[in-house]
């Protein structure tokens, strides 16, 4: 989920030219005309991600965090009926076996290049700390998941984001300058735009002395993945999550797939910070969601029909937005601002995500419900459309 967070000063080795309009905006909480205490000298200061809003109103619409408008695989339900809760007594296997070996299952890789975590953003953050760690710059584009930079900062790792061109693609020659490791997320959130696997892959294979991250959180709703590559590049690192395709945010899985050598970097450094971070519900029954493959298949096709239906329909309301892989469209209206319609939306009950500001101002990021809510979502833009013309 992207932020709407402003930078704070940053230091050490950060370009100061990109997003000069955010600088000087002190987003250090109390403000810089307090003067900081001598005890806050130490303080590793960071401006933390903003989640997209979560209103727990009756009758919402809610198309703005890319959750899964279908419930969980009817596995997770009946294991959830018969939860013995006298199993919380103990600690969780801190292995997690259980979901490592439905993973490794899935993917036909070996339960040693597996690595589970509360969400992709443990699993993401537990990467950056792990392999981020030469004080050359890493490397994500200007519009992608506003997280990668918080963890940046949080764990002092400069950074550089090079800019996607005027669609929004990917300039592969960006990513063949020396770099301290490289953050790509395909399908891109928010534009939906997934790279192919090609270009992926020559950044990996020229890549050698960087820990390559590939963040496939939308990667079901029709990307490539670069999970296939894993046995052939040491250095590459596939990233993927229970919350969109598997209906599963509530839960909090995510998972790394990747040589044996990194996953065993990764499980290094999070024995030594928190060893029981998955707990015993979530490992049992994100098991068996991962093995309901049939549940998933369903669900995910009806998404992704749905998708092409709305890509059609807002065409013809006059939106435009890239060609969306992921579960969501990144629409901009021909002439009516997107903040103008974001508001008016959310009057509605309508609740979709908008990043003011920049390259992504004048667009929203409507995440595809059910064929109702999608109704709902069209027949109110074609009302306020055609009113105001
Ligand atoms: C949603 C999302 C994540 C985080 O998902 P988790 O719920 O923490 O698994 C990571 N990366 C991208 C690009 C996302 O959109």
């Amino acid at each position: 989920m992207e932020t709407e967070r402003k930078l704070p000063d940053r230091t050490a080795g950060q370009e100061k030219t990109e997003e000069k309009s955010m600088a000087g905006n002190s987003a250090t909480g109390n403000g810089a005309a307090r003067e900081a205490a001598l005890w806050e000298r130490g303080v590793r200061r960071v401006v933390p991600y903003t989640p997209g809003e979560q209103p727990r109103q009756a009758g919402i619409i809610k198309l703005n965090t890319n959750e899964c408008p279908y419930p969980p695989s009817p596995q997770v339900k009946r294991l959830a009926a018969e939860f013995e809760t006298e199993l919380l007594r103990l600690y969780p296997d801190p292995e997690a076996s259980l979901l490592v070996k439905s993973i490794a299952k899935r993917f036909c890789v070996e339960e040693d290049q597996v690595f589970v975590g509360v969400g992709s953003d443990d699993v993401l953050a537990m990467a950056f700390l792990t392999f981020f760690n030469t004080g050359q710059p890493i490397l994500f584009p200007d519009v992608t998941y506003s997280f990668y930079d918080v963890w940046a900062q949080l764990f002092g790792i400069p950074w550089r984001r090079p800019a996607l061109d005027e669609s929004f693609r990917l300039v592969k020659e960006d990513y063949l300058a020396p770099n301290g490791g490289i953050v790509i997320a395909n399908p891109n959130a928010p534009t939906g735009i997934c790279e192919p696997l090609s270009v992926i892959e020559e950044i990996v294979a020229k890549n050698p002395a960087s820990l390559v991250i590939i963040d496939e959180a939308y990667v079901d709703f029709g990307g490539e993945s670069a999970m296939p590559l894993v046995d052939k590049y040491e250095n590459l690192l596939v990233v993927q999550t229970f919350s969109k395709s598997r209906a599963m945010a509530g839960m909090r899985v995510g998972f790394a797939v990747g040589s044996r050598k990194a996953i065993r970097y990764l499980r290094d450094v999070k024995f030594s910070f928190n060893s029981y971070t998955m707990d015993a519900p979530t490992i049992a029954w994100g098991a068996a969601s991962m093995e309901d493959e049939a549940y998933f298949q369903e669900t995910v096709g009806r998404v992704v029909e749905t998708r092409e239906y709305l890509k059609r329909e807002l065409a013809s309301l006059g939106f435009s937005f890239p060609d969306s892989r992921a579960n969501f469209l990144f629409a901009s209206h021909s002439h009516v601002p997107a903040r103008e319609l974001f508001e008016a939306l959310k009057e509605a009950g309508i609740y979709v995500r908008y990043f003011p500001g920049g390259r992504t101002g004048n667009y929203l990021r409507i995440t595809v419900g059910t064929p109702e809510q999608t109704e709902s979502l069209l027949a109110f833009l074609k009302k306020y459309l055609e009113e105001k013309a």
